[in-house]
């Protein structure tokens, strides 16, 4: 009788966790920024970005597995030239993230031996940001879902950027969201093409030296990773609940 009372009990509760887990499921396109041929950022090692942007993403799409999302990662085979097809693969998802790492103006560099090689680097300007296009149908739920991620990623210890909203060439992106470090790119390909709500995320400055080690660790992007998925199970649950 026991045996049975507690029989029922734990299929009520593990009921209740499915139920939990299939109503915050979400669909997530993790895209990994540029590709072998045109591979972005040059760190200040001479690392090309898409080996940070693919490690990141790789982490970032476990993390949220582990969390019971589905996800379909973009451009991990480093071939992924057009960049407006990238989007249109991710239709039909709940949100699309594209996983960057950062660097800053030219005026910014000088140079330093590293390995042997005279390289360019700028110790300037650190941190994470984020970004949203105005031209996405959907620019409420990317921006309730970057301002998520922000967030999180402050929560977790991490620190927001705040150079691209510097009035300046090149920079000049106005904040969407100060606090979290989300601002407006309008015309970010990937951003203006998705069907679906859609962010670019700039995970460091990989041109800075102390950064480019950070980004490089584990131990730093495992939480990072972390909070990243975190933010996004919440800000699509809430979407899918009305608020
Ligand atoms: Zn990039």
């Amino acid at each position: 009788m026991n045996g049975d009372r507690h029989f029922l009990t734990w299929l009520a509760l593990s009921t209740a966790v499915c139920l939990a887990q299939a109503a915050s499921a979400a669909s997530i396109a993790v895209d990994v920024g540029h590709y072998l041929a045109k591979p972005g950022v040059i760190s200040a090692r001479g690392v090309p970005e898409f080996e940070y942007n693919l490690r990141l993403a790789r982490e970032v799409s476990a993390a949220l597995q582990r969390a019971g999302h589905t996800v379909l990662l973009i451009g991990g085979d480093g071939l992924a030239e057009d960049l407006c097809k990238r989007a249109t693969r991710a239709n039909g998802m709940d949100l699309f993230i594209s996983i960057h790492h950062d660097s800053v103006q030219p005026r910014f560099f000088s140079a330093w031996e590293h390995e042997g090689e005279t390289r360019p680097y700028s110790d300037h300007f650190s941190g994470f940001s984020l970004f949203v296009s105005r031209l996405n149908g959907h620019i409420g739920a990317s921006l309730k879902c970057a301002s998520a991620i922000g967030a999180g990623l402050r929560q977790a210890g991490f620190a927001p950027s705040r150079y691209h909203a510097d009035p300046i060439p090149g920079e000049n992106r106005p904040f969407a969201d100060e606090a979290n470090s989300v601002h407006y790119f309008d015309n970010l390909a990937v951003l203006k093409t998705a069907s679906i709500p859609a962010l670019l995320f700039e995970a460091g400055v990989i041109v800075n030296r102390d950064e480019e080690l950070r980004m490089r660790d584990p131990a730093v992007r495992q939480p990072m990773a972390g909070a990243i998925a975190a933010a996004v199970g919440a800000c699509l649950e809430r979407r899918g609940a009305g608020g």
